[in-house]
């Protein structure tokens, strides 16, 4: 059973009064829908309002980023096991912010992957293309790659510990959303590819979508049987569209494939 999953990346945005009001919208505005599941990651400062807030509601929550190692000289980071005291179950890895500003590399963020689950929380892996290598027509091999690195660090049945979220870079941020068709076709292809490795694996992993999601095209992108949900930042930022989403979200029938 395959629920639509929508998860609100807020990125480096927002303050406690709007988190306030974000969060109030949201309860309200999501309370009778119990058909998809909703996610929101805050910037770590704020998961204590997350937590304060959310707890015993049916929204969870969770971080953008975290540290492959528990504790130690790392300044600046945070441990999975900070998260959980949080509240958090789920933590965002390898987001191409992070990437390419970060410098996480595919190794590490394997590393992250595992150290997440370790910790109890569900990773959401992000994997996806540069314009560049788009218009090279090299998204297959590029999630691939960044997928095969992940499946040798944590093993093919341990992937559903987790989500995978396909982002191609180029949508992200830009206003330009993967039309339905080219979305459908990657995690068409990505979950062929795992079915081929293990078919439980492939059949019941969550495979999200994001890069310039928004209201308008929610509902032709979620309608997409390959797509389970999607990863939204910059329309998370607005609570009556972001709640449209969850709206359109609730709207789908279970998969049950
Ligand atoms: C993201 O950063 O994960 C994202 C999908 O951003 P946006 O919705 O703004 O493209």
């Amino acid at each position: 059973m395959r629920r639509k999953l929508i998860v609100a990346n807020r990125k480096m945005n927002g303050s406690i009064p709007d988190n306030r009001a974000f969060l109030e919208g949201l309860l309200m505005g999501t309370k009778d829908f119990t058909n998809a599941d909703f996610v929101v990651c805050f910037p770590h400062p704020y998961l204590f309002q997350a937590q304060s807030m959310l707890t015993g509601t049916p929204i969870a929550w969770g971080g953008q980023n975290m540290s492959r190692y528990d504790h130690g000289p790392y300044t600046g980071s945070v441990s999975a096991s900070m998260l959980i005291e949080f509240g958090c179950r789920y933590v965002i890895i390898g987001h191409s912010e992070r990437r390419t500003r970060g410098h996480d590399s595919d190794n590490s963020v394997g590393e992250r992957f595992r150290a997440a689950v370790a910790a109890g929380l569900r990773p959401i892996f992000c994997m996806g293309e540069t314009q560049e290598e788009f218009e090279q027509g090299l998204t297959d091999l590029v999630t691939i790659r960044q997928l095969n690195t992940l499946i040798q660090q944590v093993g093919i049945k341990n992937l559903t510990d987790g989500i995978l979220a396909y982002e191609p870079v180029w949508a992200i941020g830009t206003g330009k959303a993967a039309t339905p068709e080219h979305a459908q076709a990657i995690l068409h292809f990505l979950r062929g590819y795992l079915i081929l490795k293990d078919p439980v694996v492939g059949r019941e992993i969550s495979i999200l979508y994001g890069g310039s999601l928004n209201s308008r095209n929610a509902a032709d992108l979620l309608s997409m049987p390959d797509i389970d949900g999607g990863l939204i930042g910059t329309a998370s930022l607005n609570t009556e569209e972001f709640v449209e989403i969850c709206q359109t979200a609730n709207s789908f029938v279970v998969c049950e494939c």
